[in-house]
């Protein structure tokens, strides 16, 4: 873990605040986004974290050093490590929670869908929609800096599991979007919601697209093996990753089988995932290398 590298780091408008809730599943811990034009007063925090009292001063003191006021906090996903502090960060600053998913706004003109802008003093972030890693996730773009928050869409080191409320359908578009994007803007930073922040923002999309084929195609090749159980095929696919993951691998292969299942892709006698046993109870987002 190298967390002490990324507190602080940014871009030009953009600067993270780590919050202190490292694990297999968050990294280093939640990177929460302070967001500004430089020299002016309104800021926008993105993603308070957990809800730790200590973070969540701290990102308020943060802002008072930079000379900063917090005006709106926005939410990449509902995951309880990026909202959990919501509410406590409101408190503290009077300011409403942004959020796609209605059960996470908090206050006046709280709504939040792809397309929007949201605007703090002379800063502008647009909300890009890219759902997969759940069905509430978005990114957001600061088109002045050439960045864009990922949220868990794209993280710093690893890669992203697919929640239960994901789609790998709906990830492989939002990569692609994403990657467009990067061609598109001349992108040069994406934030992530754990973990570094990644300065080749094409070369670590290629990296996610390339990683779900070939993850795929391994699912492919253990069910063409006879395999037909998520651990089994957990098994036989993941034998790079450490075992103490595996139990979040069997969430990827889930969504890997629900994802073949849509293209009539399964082989025929196996269940769909539906029928499978539960997703691990843990609600968090990520992990390192599933
Ligand atoms: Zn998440």
């Amino acid at each position: 873990m190298t967390g002490a590298g990324i507190d602080g780091s940014g871009t030009a408008r953009a600067r993270c605040v780590l919050a202190p809730n490292p694990s297999l599943m968050t990294l280093d811990g939640t990177n929460t986004w302070l967001i500004g034009e430089p020299g002016s007063e309104p800021a926008i925090v993105v993603d308070p974290g957990p809800d730790d009292e200590g973070h969540l001063r701290r990102v308020r003191a943060a802002a008072a050093g930079a000379g900063r006021r917090i005006e709106k906090i926005v939410l990449t996903h509902g995951h309880e490590d990026h909202s959990g502090g919501a509410r406590r960060l409101a408190a503290l600053t009077g300011a409403p929670v942004l959020a796609v998913d209605p059960a996470h706004r908090l206050g006046a003109a709280a709504a939040l869908g792809p397309g929007d802008a949201v605007r703090a003093g002379g800063c502008e972030v647009r909300v890009i929609g890219t759902p997969g890693h759940t069905a509430d996730s978005v990114s957001l773009l600061i088109e002045a800096d050439g960045a864009v928050l990922t949220g868990d869409t794209v993280l710093g080191r690893g890669t992203t599991v697919i929640a239960s409320d994901g789609n790998l359908g709906d990830y492989l578009r939002s990569l692609d979007r994403l990657r467009a994007l990067a061609d598109e803007l001349g992108l040069r930073a994406l934030l992530p919601g754990h973990g570094p922040l990644l300065t080749e923002p094409a070369q670590a999309l290629d990296y996610y697209i390339a990683h779900r084929a070939e993850r795929l195609a391994q699912v492919e090749a253990a069910l063409a093996a006879g395999n037909r159980t998520l651990a089994g095929i957990v098994a036989h696919v993941y034998t790079d990753v450490d075992r103490a993951l595996w139990p979040f691998a069997e969430w990827s292969v889930r969504a890997q089988l629900a994802y073949l299942a849509e293209r009539g892709a399964l082989p025929p006698g196996l269940e769909l995932p539906g029928a499978l046993p539960g997703p691990p109870a843990q609600p968090l987002g990520v992990q390192q290398q599933d």
